[in-house]
């Protein structure tokens, strides 16, 4: 099987780099590249920084200790694991290398299966690593983005009240409206605040869900009932497909409920007025598939891979808000619950306005 990590040799003798190469290429790493010198080797780690080294210490002008020093010593090199091949592996040897920085060694005598031992014991501590600095980066943008959508409605209840406790505001119509804007960016806070407490739960997988066997078709009936009232309001046309009858399903019932709320909600907004929004259900022998399709605006290309993340809006949601705007936070916390569930939520769309998008819940089917 073919191993995409990025292995840099630095050898001045190009014989010993072609076995280390025949060695990587025979265990699958495609991508191997060899210097033949200290500063070559600084020149390229800087060009396309490697998953691990293979440095030989005892090289013309600059040694290995040396580079190892150098790329220990830069922010942006020093988590690049490096494997010093040294003459005999002396107390000294290793006890320099260790200064140096180094993260193994190995004599010029090793033979290959310790070679590839090591090689995968220190790509695979690189792997952590690196997952642990994407989930670090992931929760610092994550912080700031919601301070950043806390902000807004605080700002705006803050200025509010302040006006009206200052006095500046009499009129009582005036007084109302303010009222009702100070009411409505609370309520969109606490959704919020909700939301994300709700998200965590399910992330760290301590939500547990009140499963029920649930008859689909009713389940159905009365979800498309409580979102008819939108979709009279934006004069589209929500409809439902018979539902195969004493189709169950075993569920939170609730939860299931946010889903399709949450998916029919964003159908009818992200939509013209005039449209249309149809459910339907497929049952197979051991899953149930709800889709719900709509012919509205679709989902951009650019869009697509990122809209079950957590805040974001695709570009036309930002541009063109049809009724409250959301946080971007409905489908990421929607696939969490489908995924509690055994299920999955996929999305599909063409990206072409009128031709819309449909998004496809499967649940496992409970068998009657
Ligand atoms: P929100 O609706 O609050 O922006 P969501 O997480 O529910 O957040 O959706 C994320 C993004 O996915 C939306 O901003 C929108 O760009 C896109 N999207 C979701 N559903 C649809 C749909 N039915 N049609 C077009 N775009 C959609």
């Amino acid at each position: 099987m073919s191993n995409s990590n990025r292995i840099l040799i630095v050898d001045d003798d190009p014989m010993n780099c072609e076995l280390l190469e025949m060695w990587l290429a025979s265990a699958g790493f495609a991508d191997v590249d060899s210097v033949y010198s200290g500063s070559e080797a600084l020149l390229h780690v800087k060009d396309s920084p490697p998953d691990l080294i293979l440095l030989d210490v005892r090289m013309p002008e600059m040694d290995g200790l040396e580079v190892c020093r150098r790329l220990k010593a830069d922010a942006t090199t020093l988590f690049i694991p490096i494997i010093l091949i040294t003459g005999h592996n002396t107390h000294q040897d290793r006890l320099n290398g260790l200064r140096a920085g180094a993260n193994d060694f190995v004599a010029r005598s090793v033979d290959e299966a310790e070679l590839l031992a090591r090689v995968n014991v220190l790509l695979e501590n690189k792997r952590l690593y690196d997952e642990l600095r994407a989930t670090m980066r992931e929760r610092i943008e994550f912080i700031s983005q919601i301070s950043h959508e806390l902000r807004t409605p605080l700002f705006a209840i803050h200025g509010l009240t302040e006006m009206l406790l200052d006095g500046e505001v009499t009129q009582p119509d005036e007084v109302r409206n303010y009222l009702q804007t100070i009411y409505d960016q609370s309520g969109h806070l606490s959704r919020l605040v909700d939301d994300l407490l709700d998200l965590s739960r399910f992330e760290r997988g301590a939500q547990t869900l009140k499963y029920e066997t649930l008859a689909l078709g009713p389940f159905l009936d009365d979800t498309v009932a409580l979102m008819q009232p939108l979709a009279h309001a934006r004069n589209i046309e929500l409809r439902l497909l018979a539902v195969p009858r004493q189709l169950l399903v075993s569920v939170d019932e609730g939860r299931l409920r946010q889903v399709f709320i949450n998916l029919l909600n964003n159908a009818l907004r992200y939509n013209d007025e005039g449209g249309w929004v149809e459910i339907a259900v497929q049952s197979e022998s051991n899953a149930v598939q709800i889709s719900v399709r709509d012919g509205g605006w679709g989902i951009g290309t650019l869009d697509m891979p990122h809209i079950f993340r957590r805040f974001y809006r695709g570009a036309l949601a930002q541009q063109r808000k049809s009724g409250a705007g959301g946080a971007g936070l409905g489908l990421a916390l929607a696939s969490e619950i489908i995924r509690a569930h055994g299920g999955t939520l996929t999305a599909q769309s063409e990206g072409v306005a009128g031709r819309g998008s449909t998004f496809v819940v499967t649940l496992p089917r409970t068998v009657t």
